[in-house]
């Protein structure tokens, strides 16, 4: 392709840039004034625009929120959308996450795949258009975003400030084209019981965030000695594959039980084991008559329970573009009388969320608990046959000879939703192991190599016409 010899050319400082990138920890943290994310964030924002200003180009800072480099003139405007936040680093690293070590043509570290590599390889492919001489007709704009990854607050506030680009594509997610990506749905479940006065269960407290999993949740129950010994029979007698603890505080006559399950990422529950609806199962079985929350126990057992395509909530459904709907449970807080519970899905791009909020209303406990709207970012479609998806196909399809490939629809979000006219546009190649988020993340060079090229062309192709 056109611009491979330049990509080539700046091997080493395309490497060299994409580890002082990830040597910056830019994790969400306390706004401080100007930097509307923290420290982090901030810094490997201005690291970006300071390095695309070093290759001269034009750049603006738009608050700490995004920034912008721009090369060419016209009317139009390409945009390709990258960011610099990460996601924590977590545990259990063998290489330190912000040390940015190459072993065997790889650079290691938090952010080195998801999204460090692909800010450097456009910048790089947008000076390989310029050194080209190869005349374009509209602008082109690199977006960086400071905050994809804790809330997308970013890009809402760039548009406040620019126009949104004509067509745009996002290197945050696998090749060819991701055409699609499916809607996401947060909702918060919350119940006030009437009795008065404690009950059996004083507490249940379970998972970190609705969109994981939860591989734990405990509950305290006051019980005396005997009741204790008939609760932990039943406990002991489950056959669930969870790990049962318990412990008993004779003095305040407190049992408090824990249920271990397998946190997984929420998009795919059936890959980890719900604690939450393991301490749900649990807590019917133990049969405390007397207690009102029972019904909501048992409500969830019958509708939600270790099922995760929501077909007893009657919400199972599919269509013929993305993978069916699923439902996970991932939070719940009882204290004082009162439940909160909060649940993720992800549903099909066709599929209308009000069909979804609406039947979980009429089929979890009508009537008599609240469901409300905690997070919603709607499904995302680009006509297939679309100058955009047409044009960036192409170019995969040359560039890799996979003469085979279609475009895609994909679970995950990326900047592409926030855009009307854009796709997500790799950087990771069919049979690569999707390293974002993940402990030893790396990115592969010769990969990002090859994508710098592949996004020199289309950012040449996109911008070549008035079109
Ligand atoms: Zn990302």
């Amino acid at each position: 392709m056109l611009f491979d010899s330049y990509i080539d050319a700046d091997k080493d400082s395309i490497v060299r840039e994409i580890q002082n990138l990830v040597r910056i920890r830019s994790v969400e943290e306390q706004p401080e004034e100007g930097k509307p994310f923290g420290k982090g964030p901030d810094e490997a924002l201005r690291y970006m625009l300071q390095a695309g200003r070093s290759l001269g180009f034009d750049t603006e800072n738009f608050d700490g929120y995004a920034g912008q480099i721009e090369y060419g003139s016209g009317q139009g405007i390409v945009g390709v959308l990258v960011h610099v936040d990460v996601v924590p680093e977590g545990d259990g690293w063998t290489h330190p996450p912000y040390s940015a070590k190459i072993i065997d043509g790889k650079i290691y570290g938090r952010g080195a795949y998801d999204d460090k590599g692909a800010c450097i390889a456009a910048l790089y492919a947008l000076k390989a258009l310029r050194a080209s001489q190869i005349p374009i007709r509209k602008r082109i704009r690199i977006i960086i975003g400071a905050n994809e990854e804790t809330g997308m607050k970013d890009i809402p506030y760039y548009l406040t400030k620019e126009r949104e680009p004509d067509m745009a594509f996002s290197p945050d997610a696998p090749f060819p084209v991701v055409y699609g990506e499916k809607g996401i749905l947060e909702l918060v479940f919350r119940k006030k019981f009437r009795q008065d006065g404690p009950g059996i269960i004083s507490r249940i407290d379970g998972g970190t965030a609705a969109k994981i999993v939860p591989g734990r949740c405990s509950c305290v129950l006051r019980v005396n000695t005997e009741e204790k010994d008939r609760v932990i029979t039943i406990l002991s007698g489950m056959k669930t594959g969870f790990e049962k603890l318990h412990e008993y505080e004779p003095e305040h006559q407190e049992l408090s039980v824990t249920i271990i399950g397998k946190e997984a990422y929420g998009t795919t529950p059936d890959q980890g084991k719900n604690a939450i609806s393991g301490m749900m199962a649990f807590l019917e079985k133990a049969d405390f008559m007397e207690e009102e929350l029972l019904t909501f126990i048992r409500e969830y057992n019958r509708k939600i329970g270790e099922e995760y395509d929501g077909s007893a909530l009657k919400c199972n459904f599919s269509d013929d573009i993305s993978t069916p709907l699923t439902f996970n449970t991932g939070t719940v807080l009882y204290e004082n009388g009162s439940i909160e519970m909060k649940a993720h899905i992800r549903y099909p791009i066709r599929t209308d969320h009000e069909d979804i909020l609406r039947n979980i209303r009429d089929n979890f406990l009508p009537g008599d608990v609240s469901i409300e709207i905690d997070r919603l970012s709607k499904a995302h479609l680009i006509d297939k046959e679309s100058f955009l998806v047409k044009k960036l196909m192409g170019i995969y399809r040359e560039a890799t000879g996979d003469t085979a490939a279609e475009p895609e629809t994909m679970t995950g979000g990326t900047y592409a939703r926030s855009l009307n006219n854009a796709v997500a546009f790799g950087p990771l190649f069919p049979g690569e192991k999707q390293m974002a988020h993940s402990t030893d993340e790396y990115l592969t060079i010769a990969s990002i190599l090859k994508a710098a090229k592949i996004y020199a062309q289309a950012m040449y192709e996109l911008a070549a016409e008035e079109q």
